[in-house]
């Protein structure tokens, strides 16, 4: 049978199904990411496009141009109550991204990696054994970045520690 999960917005009038498993979950430390969650950081499972049904509210979007790659990220948010459900982007047209805290059970999938660790808030305390990343998984021409590896928790900046 197919995995199903289901999530949705803080007041309830956006709801999605995700069928099958996510490609990957992130959770992203860069400063639009900060920005846009008023957080330390963003955590989202990206899906195959047709993979996510949404029902309710149509959902309202903002573009925001990428910094690093000047192309466009589109965040689709609650008309009602702001909550942000996702990411699409126009560099990788074929994925969404779906935000991991607007999921009924976030913990039903695990952070694969964390990305633009290179950023991260001063308090924020990277895990032992994930895939951690500067910046992206990729560099612009798409070529695989090197991640870290730690062996125990690290704090994300050096000055923590
Ligand atoms: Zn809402
Ligand atoms: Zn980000």
């Amino acid at each position: 049978m197919t995995t199903r999960r289901e999530g949705g917005c803080l007041c309830g009038s956006v709801r999605f199904v995700a069928l099958g498993e996510p490609v990957r979950t992130l959770q992203c430390h860069c400063r639009a990411c900060q920005r846009m969650t008023g957080s330390t950081s963003y955590a989202q499972s990206t899906y195959p496009m047709d993979a996510v049904q949404f029902s309710g509210e149509p959902m309202a979007r903002y573009a925001h141009r990428s910094e690093s790659s000047a192309k466009q990220v589109h965040v689709h948010f609650c008309p009602r109550c702001g909550t942000t459900l996702g990411l699409t982007f126009e560099r990788w047209p074929e994925y969404r991204a779906i935000s991991r805290g607007a999921f009924d059970d976030p913990n039903s999938m695990s952070i694969s990696a964390h990305i633009w660790t290179g950023s991260a808030q001063t308090g924020v305390l990277l895990p032992a054994g994930t895939d951690c990343f500067q910046s992206a998984r990729a560099d612009l021409a798409g070529a695989p970045q090197a991640p870290e590896r730690f062996d125990a928790p690290r704090m994300a900046r050096a000055s923590d520690a």
